[in-house]
């Protein structure tokens, strides 16, 4: 392959934007890769500036679970864009939205809409701590919500991966506040409740985390922390930023069948333009402005391109059968990449719910952040770059998850896992 052009972008690019990009994760920093820049993509496929074609497995980081362009999407955004493209005015759409979110997921009763996933879950603090009156959040290793000052403690994803326990410029005040434990580990948050209990205005986590690779909630960890927050008058805020609508039409909390008081929502709401939202129950969700005193606004919140966008794709997720095409499509994948990883002796743990997965290079479990971080990033960099080669384009970093769309279809994954069975050689042979 050839990146030629992708190479004298990103020259160009670094003189403007601090690293050449506007998001780190994007960097690739920590498995010795130069960004390449995309001309164009379609279905499960991304074309770069040079010409190169990769089967895409981050899917913009989770939100087109269509694949690139899908024809319905494309098609209500075209149509929504000819009739104007933002009036911070009221319109349909947004109550078509609402209702529709608020069928899906079990928990919500009102919604309020946002430009992102860090929008929606430092929204949601602030109502749990205006509805409680209370100052502590308690949060879990390794879990992502977001960039916002007092949820970046210990975080998952672009942080995890560039080995940042947390940020210069947030002030130590802030965090004061906050409380960071270990995932999974539910007598830690219950010793941590039965001495701090009655301040915790909210417990947020990802139900399933998906910001430290793929790490699923042990049996009994949500109706554990659902039954604290019951006996402390805490709120439980499940952020599925990235598990709402991929998990199931009702994201984790229908799947595990645990209720949170507040979600947030991003990723696939928007259908691939910048949507977050959050919300609960109407008594919580009463308490923001204009109705109650808790205050959040947004100049372009409900803006009708993304809301066009991201009805088309809950449109198509309310469909027969799309989950279990997902799960299926997506347990063919892990067991290909199982067998593969077998068959060059490479110990790797496999974490994968539905369309939702991680190859940790490590023998594992891996049950939480400091299990995750035992994974070899090192053999996981160089299995990055040989799937690059091979044309497919994995997370570049260790600590992300893949995502299987509707649009991958067979031959797609079997190309994946032929693919991840030359890497593996790779990896196998500079191992020995
Ligand atoms: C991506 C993500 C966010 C942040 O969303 P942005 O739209 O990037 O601000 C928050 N929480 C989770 C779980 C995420 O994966």
């Amino acid at each position: 392959m050839n990146w030629t052009k992708s190479q004298r972008l990103y020259e160009e690019a670094c003189k403007w934007m601090p690293g050449g990009v506007n998001s780190p994760v994007r960097s690739g920093k920590s498995v010795g890769f130069t960004p390449f820049f995309v001309r164009e993509a379609k279905g499960c496929r991304l074309v770069d500036e040079d010409g190169n074609v990769y089967i895409d497995y981050v899917g913009s980081w989770g939100p087109l679970i269509m694949g690139h362009a899908h024809p319905r999407v494309v098609d209500a955004v075209r149509r929504a864009a000819e009739k104007g493209t933002s009036y911070g005015i009221p319109t349909e759409l947004e109550i078509r939205m609402a209702a529709g979110v608020v069928e899906m997921v079990p928990s919500m009763e009102m919604v309020r809409m946002v430009s992102s996933g860090t929008e929606a879950t430092m929204s949601a603090i602030r109502l749990a701590r205006g509805y409680t009156g209370r100052r502590k959040i308690l949060k879990f290793n390794g879990c992502y919500h977001g960039h916002g000052d007092c949820l970046l403690v210990q975080s998952g994803s672009g942080l995890a991966t560039l080995g940042i326990p947390g940020s210069p410029g947030v002030p130590e005040e802030i965090v004061h506040h906050t409380v960071s434990l270990p995932y999974n580990d539910l007598h830690r948050v219950e010793q941590v409740m039965q001495q701090v209990g009655e301040e915790v205005a909210a417990i947020i986590l990802e139900p399933v985390a998906a910001n430290m690779g793929v790490v699923l909630p042990a049996e009994g960890f949500l109706p554990g922390l659902r039954k604290l927050c019951d006996d402390f008058g805490s709120l439980l805020i499940f952020d599925e930023v990235i598990t709402g609508f991929r998990l199931a039409r009702g994201g984790a909390q229908e799947l595990f069948g645990v209720l949170p008081d507040l979600t947030c929502l991003g990723k696939i709401i928007g259908g691939g333009l910048p949507v977050g939202a959050y919300g609960g129950r109407a008594e919580i969700m009463e308490r923001m402005a204009p109705v109650g005193d808790v205050y959040q606004a947004g100049t372009l919140s409900g803006n009708p391109l993304a809301m066009s966008a991201g009805l088309a794709t809950l449109e198509i997720l309310n469909q027969q059968g799309v989950y279990e095409e997902l799960e299926e499509k997506a347990a063919y994948l892990e067991k290909g990449l199982k067998a593969a990883a077998d068959e060059w002796l490479t110990p790797m743990t496999l974490n994968r719910i539905g369309s939702l997965g991680c190859g940790f290079f490590t023998p594992g479990p891996v049950v939480d952040f400091a299990s995750a971080q035992k994974a070899d990033t090192q053999a996981y960099a160089l299995f990055f770059r040989e799937m690059l080669k091979e044309g497919v384009y994995l997370a570049p970093s260790q600590f992300e998850s893949f995502f299987v769309s509707l649009a991958h279809e067979k031959d797609d994954l079997d190309a994946t896992i032929e693919a991840a069975s030359k890497a593996l050689k790779v990896v196998r042979e500079k191992a020995s």
